[in-house]
């Protein structure tokens, strides 16, 4: 056997490491933002905590 460590890209932010922000619109935001738009910062990723992969 090989000892080779398979590291496959991770399936929650598809080996970019980051979670792309979202931008909702809701009627219960209205008043707390202009546009009652509210927009979640990009974060690094939980699953693979940045790395971009995950050991299989
Ligand atoms: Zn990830």
């Amino acid at each position: 056997m090989a000892d080779e460590k398979k590291k496959t890209p991770c399936p929650t932010c598809m080996g970019k490491k980051v979670i792309d922000g979202i931008c909702e619109t809701s009627g219960e935001w209205r008043g707390k933002t202009e546009d009652g738009q509210v927009c979640t910062p990009d974060q690094t990723c939980p699953t693979c905590k940045g790395k971009g992969y995950v050991n299989s």
